[in-house]
């Protein structure tokens, strides 16, 4: 007789986990709080981002991951666009850090480094004053993930037969049972993907566990006119030092340096600033970083305005009108590790810490540890 797995929260962790079991003949039933998922996962820039991944096994994640979204993509129908990113560079540190990594890392990856006028014939949204080059990637891929999420649900109820119990807090878990209030169910296993609400369900585990929580605010900008498109993703400098695929540049420690003194309130306040577009045209930008167990629910104009004003630096759009702004918050491991996957009890098994990098690695994570578990 086949498996029944039960998994906690209707995140990306939780619906890649679901995908991972059920492709493997599992029957899954998976528990989420809301009507629907209303956290990290539809907070983000849906950014599915290889360049930010160092070479190697966290590379080849990032790769498997979006290899099993754009599978998912195209069965369900789904919006997502191949775009590739630029990182801008208007320093000679900057353009030093992106040709180091295009050496270092052509023979892995679609990377190039791009003159002005290439960039440029790339997208029309560069701000050309000053550009010196810029550093080209066709691996990154952009999803509208406050859409994207409920369809990928959608789409393992219909090809999978997953069972969604919505509007389901589980208050407590005693494998093989978990709890709703009084209410209970049973499978032969449990998965934990409570995102950043890590403290309810197993608050020991957590209490003791090198985590934290990082709050990002984001902001999206109105409907560009006549379908004006900016093609790629676009990343200014800040952003080389944000993610640990850039680390592979041996410059990269001189290039900190000099932003340390001359953007340290950005710094201070963890901004690198990105730009992405949907499907209707509307820009998403962000982001800060702000780390804690407990976050101020009030937004900081002021983060806004250092936002933008970056942005300014290396963007120009046709409508800079702000349609909406928003913060999320997601689990951090601070102990440099890239994910948190323990066996809490036998049968019951936490995958949580993912960071940044959720919508890009946890396709990826959830089947390689599935994978290695079943086959
Ligand atoms: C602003 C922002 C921008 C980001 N940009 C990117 C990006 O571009 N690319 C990228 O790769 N990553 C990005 N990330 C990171 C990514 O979004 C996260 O790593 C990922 O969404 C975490 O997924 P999750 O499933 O762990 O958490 P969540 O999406 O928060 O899901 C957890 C779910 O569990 C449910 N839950 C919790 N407790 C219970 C319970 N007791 N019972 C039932 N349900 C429960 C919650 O309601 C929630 O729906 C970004 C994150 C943020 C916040």
């Amino acid at each position: 007789m086949n498996k029944n797995a039960i998994i906690i929260g209707a995140g990306i962790v939780g619906l890649a986990t679901a995908r991972a079991l059920a492709i493997r003949g599992y029957k899954v039933t998976v528990f989420e709080r809301n009507e629907r998922a209303v956290g990290a996962s539809i907070r983000n820039f849906g950014m599915v981002w290889p360049i930010g991944q160092a070479t190697g096994p966290m590379y080849e994640r990032a790769m498997l991951s979006r290899g099993i979204w754009k599978t998912i993509c195209t069965e369900a129908n789904i919006w997502h666009n191949e775009v590739g990113s630029l990182h801008l560079a208007y320093h000679d540190d900057e353009l030093q850090v992106i040709s180091e990594y295009v050496e270092v890392n052509k023979q892995y990856r679609d990377c190039a480094l791009l003159t002005p006028g290439e960039a440029i014939s790339k997208s029309p949204a560069i701000n050309t004053d000053g550009l010196k080059g810029a550093l080209w990637s066709g691996e990154e891929m952009i999803l509208e993930s406050r859409e994207a999420i409920g369809q990928v649900a959608k789409y393992l109820a219909n090809k999978y037969g997953v069972e969604f119990h919505w509007n389901t807090a589980i208050s407590s878990i005693q494998h093989p049972a978990v709890w709703s209030g009084a209410q209970s169910w049973q499978a032969d296993e449990i998965f934990v993907c409570s995102g950043a609400d890590f403290e309810t369900l197993y608050p020991g585990l957590f209490a003791q566990a090198d985590i934290t929580k990082c709050k990002l605010q984001m902001m999206r900008l109105v409907t560009q006119p006549d379908e004006w498109r900016i093609g790629p993703s676009l990343c200014g400098g800040l952003s080389m030092i944000h993610y640990p695929g850039f680390q592979a540049a041996a410059s990269l420690p001189a290039l900190r340096k000099r932003y340390e003194e001359q953007y340290a309130t950005h710094l201070n306040w963890g901004i690198h600033v990105m730009v992405s577009q949907n499907g209707n045209g509307e820009l998403t930008i962000g982001d800060s970083h702000e780390y804690g167990l407990v976050h101020d629910p009030f937004d900081k104009a002021f983060i806004n305005n250092l936002i933008t004003g970056y942005l300014h630096t290396f963007a120009n759009f046709k409508d800079w009108s702000l349609l909406q702004s928003w913060h999320g918050i997601y689990p951090k491991m601070t102990n440099g590790a890239t994910e948190l996957v323990v066996d809490v009890e036998p049968g019951v098994t936490v995958i949580n810490g993912l960071g940044g990098n959720g919508m890009t690695l946890s396709l990826g994570l959830c089947e390689q540890v599935i994978a290695k578990r079943k086959d």
